[in-house]
């Protein structure tokens, strides 16, 4: 795999600002994405690939038809192309730091330092090829690199005919940062068995369980009066409000908690006496205690109306996503192949659970089970965002081995 030609395909696409809106109906939520949307569709056709598309939403799906005789599974690769709304991606200047020295790396746009005393996770690619900010955006690794890979893949592979490979379809979607990228997603056009989406992490990520998650809105209704007069008659919405956050247990949130130990996460308050309001999320990989959670909550709020025998409380639970592990695990061997590509490669499999979903996550439950790889960034969403050269070369390699490992069994 050619190390400067990912390079340079990368830094093409990071430089093209993709930003999501969250506060858009549209798909894609900026007309911007269209920006490279478009430069994408054109590249699939002028490398060759078939069936290439673009929809009205901007969802890109192309195929590399299979070559070999017998029949096999269609896989899938999947990737987005929009960057987060948490920090700007306009104008991303990226640094090249050849053969890393192991040492910090000032981001010369500001006065900002990467440094492995702060980012260990710094320290494993000492000797590569690192690219990063230049302090004053983020980079889009996520999910550029993701991209960049697939479509190094394909053009590997289509450059090479001596490798074996069934069907593979590509699928580029908008939108997955504000937790779209699979809403306008067509499984039954994409027709692929199964798929990957390479958004995930560092060298070596495999997941395939993520939480299930529903946001609940509880809502408290007070009685105002004078104060000087309020004696016996005012109720303070902000009093029950507070009753409510204590009666939850207090070491079940995010701060107190790590791998499959699920949460309640208060993310944002406002209150006056007469009215209250809490947002809350909740996550769990565990089915079970998922829906044991909702249920906790909602009878605190039966508990409350009671204790104060009026309506003093209501809540209204929304489910998010769920744990596609439940999609997955009937089908297995999908993730056993992408542990036997990356082994066959020399890289050391980290499967654990995800916090937090994944398009992939939505898409399982829509009929396509899909579990995540690595894509090789780093400090996502942020300033400090960087991508080791090795492990985008080595996520690309991950890809055309899968396709050869599926083509191979028959
Ligand atoms: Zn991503």
């Amino acid at each position: 795999m050619k190390k400067q030609e990912i390079i340079e395909r990368f830094i093409s696409y990071i430089t093209i600002d993709t930003e999501s809106d969250p506060n858009s109906d549209t798909t894609p939520s900026s007309e911007k994405q269209w920006d490279l949307a478009r430069k994408l569709h054109q590249e699939l056709i002028d490398m060759g690939m078939s069936d290439v598309t673009i929809d009205e939403n901007a969802y890109i799906m192309a195929t590399l038809p299979s070559n070999v005789e017998h029949e096999t599974p269609t896989i899938g690769f999947i990737s987005h192309f929009d960057s987060t709304p948490d920090f700007t991606g306009k104008d991303v200047k990226p640094q090249i730091i050849e053969k890393y020295d192991g040492g910090d790396i000032p981001l010369k746009g500001s006065d900002l330092v990467l440094s492995p005393e702060y980012f260990d996770d710094l320290k494993q690619y000492k000797g590569q090829t690192i690219i990063t900010t230049d302090g004053t955006t983020l980079l889009a690794a996520d999910d550029k690199a993701g991209i960049t890979e697939i479509m190094t893949a394909m053009k590997h592979m289509l450059d090479n005919p001596e490798i074996k490979h069934g069907a593979i379809k590509v699928g580029f979607t908008p939108d997955e940062e504000i937790g779209r990228g699979a809403h306008k997603f067509d499984v039954e056009k994409f027709g692929a068995d199964w798929a990957y989406t390479m958004d995930g992490s560092q060298i070596g990520e495999l997941e395939y369980e993520n939480f299930n998650a529903a946001g609940a809105v509880v809502t408290f209704y007070g009685k105002i009066v004078h104060p000087g007069y309020a004696k016996g008659k005012m109720i303070n919405s902000m009093y029950v409000a507070q009753e409510f956050i204590d009666s939850l247990p207090r070491m079940e949130t995010p701060e107190h908690t790590e791998e499959y130990q699920g949460f309640f996460h208060l993310h944002n308050m406002k209150g006056a006496v007469e009215k209250s309001e809490l947002q809350y999320i909740i996550r769990d990989h565990n089915k079970k205690h998922f829906e044991a959670r909702k249920e906790v909550m909602q009878n605190l709020v039966n508990t409350l109306n009671e204790q104060y025998d009026r309506e003093a409380v209501s809540i209204e639970i929304k489910d998010q996503y769920f744990n596609m592990r439940e999609k997955v695990e009937p089908v297995m061997h999908i993730v056993d192949v992408a542990e036997q590509a990356m082994k066959d490669l020399g890289i050391t499999p980290l499967i654990k659970p995800i916090r937090g979903g994944t398009d992939g996550s939505q898409l399982s439950y829509m009929g396509l089970p899909c579990p995540n790889i690595f894509a090789g960034g780093h400090n996502f969403h942020g300033p400090y965002e960087y991508v080791p050269v090795e492990s985008m070369i080595k996520a690309t390699e991950v890809i055309v081995r899968i396709a050869e490992l599926v083509a191979e069994k028959k």
